[in-house]
């Protein structure tokens, strides 16, 4: 059986002009993985950047993080698939290492197509990159998950990475309110 596309239209193409700016050292297409989702989404969440199954797949969000981003949707009632889902970084960087300040600049201008594009009412960076870029702040995702930022016309609420409560499962619960928080904004 095969599965539905993730979309039914194309990331290169919708975001063609900002993928043209990205340098080619920065832009290992066997390493790709574009954002997916309706691009009418009311929610965009925003990771950091894929891992080998993201790759494996051409999809965010599919490896173990995914598989607890989505236990923690269903527990409040979503469903990834109503939601835009894309990264910070949409290269993955070597060995899973955190991405590199010249590699989110970079993708920085395709981010930004993006949310332009799908003008989401909640934006909701997953972990501290994304927070950190999203908020401009030093401030750390420990202080700021679960709260609701205005930024730019849009409402950012902060949530842990779904990969934090793989490793610690006191997390498990704080993830699932901060997207709850994120939902109940829109
Ligand atoms: N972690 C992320 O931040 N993004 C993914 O797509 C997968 C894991």
């Amino acid at each position: 059986m095969t599965e539905d596309p993730p979309t039914d239209w194309q990331f290169e193409t919708v975001f063609a002009d900002a993928l043209e700016g990205v340098p080619d050292e920065q832009f290992d297409r066997d390493r790709f993985v574009p954002g997916v989702g309706p691009l009418s989404a009311a929610v965009a969440l925003v990771g950091e950047a894929p891992g080998k199954q993201e790759v494996t797949q051409g999809e965010p969000f599919v490896g173990r993080a995914g598989q607890q981003l989505d236990r923690a949707l269903e527990a409040v009632g979503s469903d990834r698939r109503d939601l835009y889902v894309t990264n910070l970084v949409k290269v993955r960087p070597p060995e899973n290492r955190d991405p590199r300040a010249d590699e989110i600049e970079a993708w920085w201008p395709v981010l930004e197509a993006e949310l332009e594009r799908v003008d989401p009412a909640v934006l909701v960076p997953l972990g501290s990159f994304a927070t950190a870029e999203l908020l401009e702040t030093d401030a750390t995702i420990t202080d700021l998950h679960g709260r609701a930022f205005e930024r730019e016309g849009w409402t950012v609420v902060p949530a842990f990475h779904p990969a934090a409560a793989l490793y610690d499962r006191s997390k498990v619960d704080a993830v699932e309110s901060d997207l709850e928080t994120a939902l109940e904004a829109v």
